[in-house]
């Protein structure tokens, strides 16, 4: 009886102690730190105020080939490790596509976000927080006969605002 109080005992207080002795790893690569400070810089200039103290970001090979990456959280706050996950086959054609994949997995585990398939009037999506999309705001992959309409660099700006604050207006180029 009384080491059963006692084991009783002993799993109460770790039991309970394990969520708050949860210490948060940040471990990102060399090649996506320069992402990940850019997303922190374009939220604090828009008063949105970032510590990363929790997210791992790394490649998987079990990802599907469709998957460009997966966050393992829609929670901003969720008391576990944030972990992204980016498809070994980089899906990405430039920078920026890459640029949108991180901070679309970023706006799951970092901002909390879910998928937003909202269309603006000139049937763009509405958010980066799209699914399967990295392209909101890329530039041209092949511009032929000098046709600049794929040139879609100046949409980031917009994409950006409505990433850290959804109630961001209609722009222009949407109408
Ligand atoms: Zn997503």
């Amino acid at each position: 009886m009384k080491n059963c109080c006692l084991a009783f005992i002993v799993f109460i207080i770790f039991g309970c102690a394990s969520k708050d002795d949860f210490e948060a790893v940040y471990d990102v690569p060399e090649e996506f730190q320069p992402i990940v400070e850019t997303f922190v810089v374009e939220a604090s200039s828009r008063g949105v105020d970032i510590k990363l103290t929790n997210l791992i970001i790394r490649y998987d090979d079990a990802l599907e080939d469709n998957v460009c990456g997966r966050s393992n959280t829609l929670d901003k706050d969720p008391g576990f490790q944030k972990i992204i996950l980016i498809n070994s086959g980089k899906c990405w054609l430039n920078d920026l596509q890459k640029e949108a994949l991180i901070f679309h997995e970023m706006g799951h585990c970092i901002l909390g976000r879910a998928h937003d398939e909202t269309l603006l009037p000139n049937n763009a999506p509405k958010s980066m927080m799209v699914k399967n999309d990295i392209s909101v705001y890329s530039g041209c992959i092949y511009a032929l006969g000098g046709d600049t309409s794929c040139n879609k660099t100046n949409r980031r700006e917009y994409y950006l605002d409505e990433l850290f604050n959804e109630s961001t207006p209609i722009p222009d180029w949407a109408n």
